[in-house]
């Protein structure tokens, strides 16, 4: 019989402690928190606290009952030896736990591990031991239970885990988000006031009921990830990457990145419904989980995952690198049809490769380069991030040191001489650092860095400067040519913004020729539309870039109002080399001319280019023939030549 009093306090806070661990338990296997290390650490510590809560409810129950009968005695002693046994794994269990929170694991080498170990084995062996030595506790005469010194020894190698686990915290500090710290502190806390009680008050056992206590807290914050998981996929989101990538750079830990792109994930939106892609993206995230159940998955945008992969050879990632890619060979269900997808896996070194947080995002956000062809890229594959990063600091630069220069590439008439026609201002970087860049290179870049309206406006500035000279007018020309990134053309506020920008200097409009490659038109057809109406009302020019590349089409051409049609440089070259081309030359020239709109020739390099473009009968041509683009300063000095020759 249980007496009230002291003992049914015992019973009481013994039973709780059993009932909180085993809800933390039960908690963690429906959420499936069991995978990783750091789960499979945490569910031992459940487990050491819920056995010690249990040996001890038994050992108090049988106390004050077991004089009677010599194997009720036995039972008690066992349990109180199982207790001792299972205590003595508390605080180093929780110390690994800790460890694994900070995601310090990878900082334990061998020679920490042993020393750890020992200890625990050491103190272990004691207890083990207890029943032939009596080291540890004893019972006299009258049955009464006695500590001896070994005792005080556990005592010491338990503070000591329990100290070395408060350091790892401290020396973890800035690894942990505020939420974990808070979780730590809270239950080191609440374990230290369970010890004090309990030494204070030698018969008020609240320690353990204390430890499950704090078991719960870790449970409801530290192991429960709902913040960071994506809650459509499952897998963890993009500030869980950033966070767990900053620990391990804080505590310099050796690992792989895995990044997987998906190349082609429009290819959603053209079949099924509209959450095609969210589906996609969920049968994805599954069989990632499923093929490696142990390693962390990141989902840090639409088409990208992530996979942080520790203690690999090259061999071995190679080879997981090969069963992702693998798996994209295969097709993908989304509802009742099935999708090819093309994926890119990346894999690099950190920190070899990537050497910080904001490289890996930079990794995980570019685009695979447009020739890419193979299916994983590794180290010296990668070296296209290091130019991508290394041209995005210039381009930053270029703003704020004004290292952009605008150069000028003459168009010309094609009659006797060919008198001046025009200019198309063409953008340079020249950088400090990395030298000149292109701007087929870092056009695309600054579009991406959201920076092109800046970029065009400056452009946009400097011509209107130039032409406020009057020396372009002076020589001829009828107006220059600025190039416009059309996702820029159909944003509201576009029209106005052109116009204020060229108000403030003193020129006609109508030697502003806009240049718009039709790419995204297809879409945004009435707005480009509207936006060009109201500028051509204005005066301003407009000229369709890059006729022939694929996107323009007839149509564009017919219901835009352009006034000259660039014929990119490709459709000359390939009708220099053969007949398929020379037809689709000559037929392009014959369509536009019935379209009743004037047209210029660009990549124009030989004479021979000139004879075949007379026959066709074009307006205007622009081509190293006659000269590529140059600096402002050289360009006057061309033009004024050429002035004064006519
Ligand atoms: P684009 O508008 O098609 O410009 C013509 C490109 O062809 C220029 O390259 C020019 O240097 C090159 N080119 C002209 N004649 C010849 C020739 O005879 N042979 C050869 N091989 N090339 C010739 P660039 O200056 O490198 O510009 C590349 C692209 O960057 C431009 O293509 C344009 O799309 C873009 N871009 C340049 N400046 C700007 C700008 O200020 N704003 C915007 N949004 N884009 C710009
Ligand atoms: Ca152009
Ligand atoms: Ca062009």
């Amino acid at each position: 019989m249980i007496s009230f009093g002291e003992s049914s306090i015992h019973f009481a806070f013994d039973l709780s402690a059993i009932l909180v661990c085993f809800i933390v338990l039960l908690f963690s296997i429906i959420y499936q928190r069991t995978e990783k290390t750091q789960n499979k650490v945490f569910l031992v510590l459940v487990f050491v606290i819920m056995v010690n809560s249990v040996c001890e409810l038994v050992t108090n129950y049988l106390q004050p009952i077991c004089g009677r009968s010599r194997f009720l005695f036995s039972l008690m002693d066992y349990s109180r030896l199982l207790y001792f046994i299972i205590h003595a794994a508390l605080c180093p269990v929780f110390f690994y736990y800790v460890t694994c929170v900070c995601g310090a694991m990878s900082k334990l080498n061998f020679r920490h591990n042993l020393f750890y170990a020992m200890t625990f084995v050491i103190t272990e062996t004691a207890v083990i031991l207890n029943p032939i030595t009596h080291w540890v506790y004893h019972f006299d005469e009258k049955g009464e239970y006695c500590r001896d010194f070994a005792i005080y020894a556990i005592y010491i190698a338990a503070a000591f885990y329990f100290f070395m686990a408060v350091l790892r915290l401290l020396f973890s500090w800035q690894a942990l988000t505020a939420r974990r710290r808070i979780a730590l502190i809270y239950f080191m806390m609440i374990v230290v006031l369970g010890v004090f009680v309990q030494l204070i008050w030698i018969d008020l056992k609240v320690e353990l009921l204390a430890e499950s206590f704090g078991l719960l807290g870790i449970m409801l914050s530290v192991e429960n990830e709902d913040d960071r998981v994506d809650p459509n996929t499952g897998v963890y989101n993009r500030r869980a990457f950033e966070n767990d990538l900053n620990t391990c750079f804080i505590n310099k830990t050796v690992l792989h990145l895995l990044c997987i792109k998906i190349t082609n994930a429009d290819i959603t939106e053209r079949v099924g419904s509209g959450n095609a892609y969210s589906v996609l993206n969920t049968t994805i995230s599954g069989k990632l989980m499923e093929l490696f159940p142990r390693y962390c998955i990141y989902k840090t945008s639409a088409d990208t995952f992530v996979l942080t992969v520790f203690d690999k050879t090259d061999d071995e990632l190679k080879h997981i690198s090969e069963r992702i890619s693998d798996r994209f060979e295969k097709p993908w269900q989304v509802g009742d049809n099935e999708v090819m997808l093309n994926a890119v896996v990346m894999s690099a070194n950190v920190p070899l490769r990537i050497g910080s947080t904001s490289d890996a995002l930079y990794m995980a956000d570019s685009p695979v380069p447009a020739n890419n062809e193979k299916k994983i890229l590794v180290d010296s594959d990668l070296d296209y991030l290091l130019r991508l990063s290394a041209v995005e600091k210039a381009i930053k630069r270029g703003f704020e040191e004004k290292t952009f220069e605008v150069y000028y590439q003459p168009t010309y008439c094609l009659d006797e001489g060919y008198p001046l026609h025009g200019a198309e201002a063409l953008i340079r970087l020249h950088d400090t650092v990395i030298g000149h860049v292109y701007p087929g290179e870092f056009i695309p870049i600054v579009e991406k860095m959201g920076l092109i309206d800046e970029l065009d406006d400056h452009v946009l500035r400097e011509v209107c400067a130039f032409l406020e000279t009057g020396i372009p007018a002076e020589c001829g020309m009828e107006c220059i040519n600025v190039n416009l990134s059309v996702l820029q053309c159909i944003r509201p506020g576009f029209v106005e913004r052109m116009i204020d920008i060229v108000s403030g200097f003193n020129i006609k409009k109508s030697m502003i020729n806009f240049e718009i490659t039709e790419s995204v038109a297809a879409n945004d057809y009435r707005v480009l539309s509207k936006t060009m109406n109201a500028l051509k009302r204005e005066g301003f020019l407009f000229s369709m870039d890059d006729y022939g590349t694929g996107y323009s089409n007839m149509q564009s051409i017919f219901s835009l109002d352009f006034d000259i049609i660039k014929i990119d440089k490709s459709i000359l070259w390939s009708a220099e080399k053969g007949e398929l081309g020379r037809i689709i030359l000559e037929n392009s020239v014959r369509m536009i001319r019935q379209m009743d709109r004037r047209i210029l020739v660009e990549g124009v390099e030989t004479s021979g280019q000139i004879e075949l473009l007379r026959a066709l009968g074009v307006d205007y041509l622009q081509g190293y023939y006659f000269s590529r683009p140059i600096p402002k300063k050289d360009f006057i000095e061309l033009i004024k030549n050429k002035a004064n020759k006519a």
